[in-house]
């Protein structure tokens, strides 16, 4: 008999299941607006052509190797990601203040700097906004930090609940952790207003409370990549620490390669060094020093005038057409008379639509319409194209009447 006979078999993923689930279904019509990832008008993956490029100037480079990395990853692309997110001018950076390492993309950084603040810093638990993104409690946990929520989303107005995110974060303990999603606020769509974003930043000042920045759509949420880090400079601004955990998974649609970068914001230019060498420890036993390619990949782009122009207006337009879709939706609702308010739809930001819709409802488009979507109403806005949105709209009515 097996040594492992004894295994339970494991629940799939509820994200990456969405997608197991929509392979498995034979229809020609089915749809997956389930993972998070853009396509195109016609439905296909997006290779930028500003990263065809750089692969291009890369693989013609006959100086290039493929020797290790330091373990803290590609020193231009450390550098390049931290301008890109604390802003060319950052006095932080100008100082020295800021340490960056690479990640393997969004979720390698959380989980590198998860684990150095359960070594090294005197508070365990975390925040979380209630919901988040489905794997940031799992991340915390394992790591050994204690997760507790925070009120974010108001499923009554489908709106933010400001006044409980500040009495929560007010109950809090000195000196608690707190996760924030810098922009496009996943699955809710919801963000603060700049308003609320002092708010809330004064009130974590005043209690001390460590800002854990989740930069997962830098640029994707409006277009523009200094606007979608406007929460993050706030905090960086008013000289206190923060840590932020970038990916660029998608806003440069280098899902699989992994590409993500770290920074710990500190008081002084020692302290940064000295947390540095300690995130080198970290990582080291975890998988001793990050990939090549997608890094290069990344700094090449970054580090040209030209090349990151090209990327810019690449970028606006993926965030343009997912901002259409939402329109396209909301107009074919209106137009069915599906009953309800669904102004939200244009109202929300970023990649994903929090519909509201319940488990039974996403169910039902599941079964008749083979749409596939996480069980909690969330639809990827970027799976959607002109041609789809009447079969999304045809479903969302029947659910609802
Ligand atoms: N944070 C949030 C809020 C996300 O939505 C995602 C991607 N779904 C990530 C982090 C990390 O993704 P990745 O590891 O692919 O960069």
């Amino acid at each position: 008999d097996s040594v492992f006979a004894t295994i339970v078999r494991a629940p799939e993923d509820p994200i990456l299941g969405v997608t197991v689930a929509y392979n498995k279904d034979p229809s020609p019509n089915k749809l997956n607006l389930g993972v998070g990832a853009y396509r195109t008008e016609e439905g296909k993956p997006l290779i930028l052509n500003v990263v065809r490029r750089a692969e291009q100037l890369l693989v013609n480079d006959q100086s290039r190797v493929k020797e290790y990395l330091p373990i803290v990853g590609l020193a231009d692309f450390n550098k390049e990601s931290a301008k890109l997110i604390f802003g060319a001018d950052s006095p932080a950076i100008q100082e020295n203040r800021v340490t960056t390492v690479q990640g393997l993309s969004g979720t390698g950084s959380l989980r590198v700097g998860a684990e150095f603040l359960a070594r090294h810093y005197h508070q365990h638990t975390i925040y979380i906004p209630q919901p988040t993104w489905g794997n940031h409690p799992k991340i915390f946990t394992v790591a050994g930090l204690s997760v507790k929520t925070y009120r974010y989303y108001d499923p009554a107005t489908l709106g933010l609940d400001i006044q409980g995110f500040l009495e929560d974060l007010g109950d809090a303990p000195s000196g608690a952790i707190v996760l924030l999603h810098a922009c496009a606020h996943n699955p809710t769509g919801v963000d603060p207003t700049l308003e609320q974003w002092e708010q809330i930043r004064q009130l974590m000042r005043s209690k001390a409370l460590l800002p854990f920045f989740d930069s997962a759509y830098q640029g994707f949420a409006s277009g523009s990549l200094d606007a979608d880090a406007q929460s993050v400079r706030m905090f960086v601004a008013d000289g206190g620490e923060c840590l932020a955990a970038q990916s660029y998974a998608k806003n440069m649609g280098l899902y699989g390669e992994r590409v993500g970068a770290l920074s710990i914001v500190c008081k002084t230019a020692d302290v940064a060094s000295r947390v540095e060498s300690q995130l080198k420890l970290v990582i080291r036993p975890m998988y001793s020093n990050p990939p090549l390619h997608g890094a290069s990949i990344v700094a090449t782009i970054l580090k040209d005038r030209d090349m990151f122009n090209e990327w810019t207006l690449e970028l606006k337009a993926m965030a343009d057409r997912i901002i259409s879709m939402r329109q396209q939706l909301f107009d074919a609702l209106c137009a069915r008379g599906t009953p309800g308010d669904w102004s939200h739809i244009i109202k929300q930001i970023g990649m994903f639509t929090f519909t509201g819709l319940n488990r039974e409802q996403v169910t039902f488009m599941t079964e008749e319409y083979h749409i596939y979507m996480t069980s909690d109403g969330r639809i990827s806005m970027a799976g959607l194209s002109s041609r789809t949105v009447p079969q999304l709209a045809d479903a969302i009515h029947a659910a609802v009447t």
